[in-house]
């Protein structure tokens, strides 16, 4: 506790410092990527998180109750896992941070406790979310239940038939869980589905966005939340092998939520490699993939400005990837930036690659990831390191929820 606090006090005037360099300016840019593209009838609400969001969050009473939450009810600070198996048949030092051990069994908690607490702050009492696989929905539905709060969830009803469980577990927890009809039933017409209510509820609604996406301040706050994942690295490392910085990071994206988290105290320090895992869903060059960096070009999604995946004439082309967290046309602006400039390497890995990895780290190491998850340890088969390296993977989420993916395979 003593260390975490530590840490944690430190990180306020750490991140300010790593803000200078790789971060997001004034107007909410990391490089060309990022801002704030959304309608004027959306201004007002998103103003009033722009001028409050810092403030807010670095107050000493919020800090206080944020990192309380994150310790007695999230169950932080996470191990730090030096996968031996592992290590010694790549020839490296892999460590596990392990995301799949938090409350509701994956990173997104730490943004949903961190969201619900501005929110209450600011005096909203409705809170509103989009979810794909279900995975954001529930940790938005596990905070609304936790603070006696409305919770609405917008979900494609082609996703609700899929991820049925999680709807089960939304409902569980008091949510409303409504169907998005239009378009193709999925988690970007769900989104638009949000923003339609958010147009319509301006005054008592919060829209939690469930990664690093949506306009400015979103990305740079969800990235802010997600922080103490790195956060708590530096000093395990600095604990465990004596240095507080790995050689390289190791994060799968889907929006890019765990990735930022994974990565934030390192974006400065170049002597971290950073490796951002894409979804090839049935290969680059399938038509079924969401390797948005590879085939991204520079357009507007849900209000930023980022790399996404479309048609000549600007339409989304629908991604596809066996995991539904992955499963996304776009990427956060800090990515897009990262991987534009070279400070990130982009790594795409196959649905067949993703499987293979995720029963690989069962019977090697006796942990079943999410699929998502997976798709970060097959990047360790497709990068190149150098041996004794000292390699952090971001275990975001755990596998309970892709069995029926897996048993398929058994
Ligand atoms: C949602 C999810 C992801 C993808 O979201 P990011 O914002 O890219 O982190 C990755 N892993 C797990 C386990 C998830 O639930």
């Amino acid at each position: 506790m003593q260390n975490v606090k530590l840490a944690s006090e430190s990180s306020a005037r750490d991140s300010e410092q790593t803000m200078v360099e790789i971060g997001v300016d004034q107007r909410g840019y990391y490089g060309e990527f990022g801002g704030a593209f959304i309608p004027e009838l959306l201004y007002a609400n998103v103003e009033e998180l722009r001028e409050q969001y810092l403030s807010i969050i670095y107050a000493p009473d919020f800090q206080r109750e944020f990192q309380q939450l994150l310790k007695d009810y999230v169950g932080r600070p996470t191990p730090l896992y030096l996968a031996e198996r592992l290590s010694e048949r790549y020839g490296a030092s892999i460590y596990l941070k392990r995301e799949d051990l938090c409350h509701t069994g994956a990173h997104k908690i730490n943004n949903t406790i961190g969201q619900i607490l501005l929110a209450k702050r600011l005096g909203k009492t409705r809170i509103i979310a989009e979810t794909g696989a279900g995975q954001h929905g529930v940790a938005t539905a596990t905070v609304c239940a936790l603070m006696g709060l409305e919770c609405i969830v917008y979900m494609g009803s082609v996703d609700m038939e899929r991820q049925a469980p999680n709807v089960a577990r939304m409902k569980m927890l008091g949510a409303e869980v409504r169907p998005a009809t239009s378009g193709s039933q999925t988690l970007k017409d769900a989104t638009n589905e949000a923003i339609r209510d958010w147009i319509n509820n301006p005054e008592h609604t919060h829209y939690i966005i469930g990664s690093v996406v949506g306009p400015h301040p979103y990305p740079d706050m969800v990235a802010r939340f997600q922080s103490v994942i790195s956060e708590e690295t530096m000093w395990q490392l600095e604990e465990q092998v004596g240095r507080n910085y790995p050689d390289l990071v190791i994060a799968c994206v889907g929006g890019g939520s765990n990735a930022a988290g994974a990565y934030f105290h390192y974006l400065n320090d170049r002597r971290v490699r950073l490796i951002a895992v894409e979804a090839a869903g049935k290969g680059v060059d399938s038509g079924h993939s969401a390797a948005t960096s590879v085939l991204g070009t520079k357009g507007i999604i849900h209000g930023s400005r980022t790399l996404l995946m479309q048609t000549e004439d600007g339409q989304i082309v629908e991604p596809y990837s066996i995991s539904a967290g992955l499963d996304y046309p776009g990427i956060g602006p800090l990515h897009a930036h990262l991987i534009s400039t070279g400070r990130a390497e982009a790594v795409s890995v196959t649905d067949e690659e993703a499987l293979e990895s995720a029963f690989d780290l069962a019977r090697t190491e006796g942990i079943i990831p999410a699929l998502e998850t997976a798709h970060a340890f097959y990047a360790l088969n497709k990068i190149t390191f150098n041996k004794g390296d000292v390699i952090v993977v971001n275990l975001s989420g755990r596998g309970d929820k892709d069995l029926a993916a897996y048993m398929k395979m058994l």
